[in-house]
């Protein structure tokens, strides 16, 4: 079965690509999903916040794989890929990717040697979630050109009506020139302050500037401190915090993804009317 690949993307940093990559993944995993997280952003945020706390000590990284592909040299089987104690699979990334990105300019179909790599290693999976970088370059437009859908984390409290117009954009111009199949999964807002309505008047805001474009997840995610502490543990936040509220909204996230993805198999299996 062909696995769902979802891009974490908003070229706006800090918004929680990251924690939802790692989060969402896990949930997925709890879930009885096979799960690939990819990491696709030079910091290495997501390899770091899943225990590989010196990504640019790994011997192997999805640069590696990426220039492989590139080099029409096969990957083996397994080859890059770490094994989490929550029952997800990584492809790390670390500082190296940089350089990658900047040498892509010279490569043939440079916007889809992302999606190649997956087309060879991600075929055991359910679903596959690209980290992002914050920003809408050559890195990016690869996980667009991979993914199915794209899931867009936004905080409610800084939410730039242009940075969002921006984004779309490339989205629809990667639909247009790469990947007509791409989707919007949703917006996703995060660190919710429970304390303040903003994130139901930005909701709406969004609603009413977007009309049916664009799909808003039920699931807010709110604002912890709890969560803040994981990125350092190696850790999700059902291991660090269950019972916590963030663990919980994660967990309602997760579900919400499942039903989108049943409904959207209905539609399709649906007998043309
Ligand atoms: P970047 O653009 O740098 O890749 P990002 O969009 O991936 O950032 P994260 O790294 O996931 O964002 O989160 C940014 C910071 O906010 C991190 O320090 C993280 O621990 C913290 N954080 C994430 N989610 C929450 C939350 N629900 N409540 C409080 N803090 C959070
Ligand atoms: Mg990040």
């Amino acid at each position: 079965m062909k696995p769902t690949i979802i891009a974490l993307s908003n070229q706006k940093g800090g918004v929680g690509k990251t924690t939802t990559c790692a989060n969402l993944g896990i949930g997925l995993a709890q879930a009885g999903k096979k799960v690939l997280l990819v990491d696709c952003d030079p910091q290495g945020s997501l390899t770091i916040s899943l225990g590989y706390s010196q990504p640019d000590n790994l011997p192997v990284t999805i640069t590696d794989l990426i220039k492989k592909v590139i080099m029409d040299k096969p990957i083996q089987a397994g080859e890059g890929i770490l094994h989490h104690a929550e029952c997800v699979d990584l492809l790390p990334a670390n500082i190296e990717l940089s350089g990658m990105e900047a040498s892509l300019v010279n490569v043939m179909s440079r916007e889809t040697v992302l999606r190649q790599v997956l087309n060879e290693i991600g075929q055991q999976y359910d679903h596959i979630l690209i980290d992002c970088m914050p920003s809408l370059g050559m890195l990016t437009v690869n996980a667009l050109a991979a993914a199915d859908g794209v899931l867009i984390p936004v905080q409610a409290q800084y939410l730039s009506a242009k940075g969002l117009e921006q984004l779309l954009y490339t989205v629809s111009k990667v639909r247009r020139q790469i990947n007509p199949g791409l989707r919007i999964e949703g917006i996703l807002l995060t660190m919710v302050d429970s304390r303040t309505n903003y994130a139901k008047e930005i909701s709406s805001l969004i609603h009413d500037t977007y009309g049916d474009k664009i799909k808003i997840f039920h699931t807010d995610i709110p604002h912890s401190v709890r969560a803040a502490e994981i990125s350092a543990e190696g850790k999700s936040i059902y291991a660090h915090d269950p019972k916590g509220k963030v663990a919980a909204a994660y967990r309602e996230l997760t579900q919400e993804v499942i039903r989108n993805e049943k409904q959207r198999q209905k539609h399709k299996s649906d007998p043309i009317r």
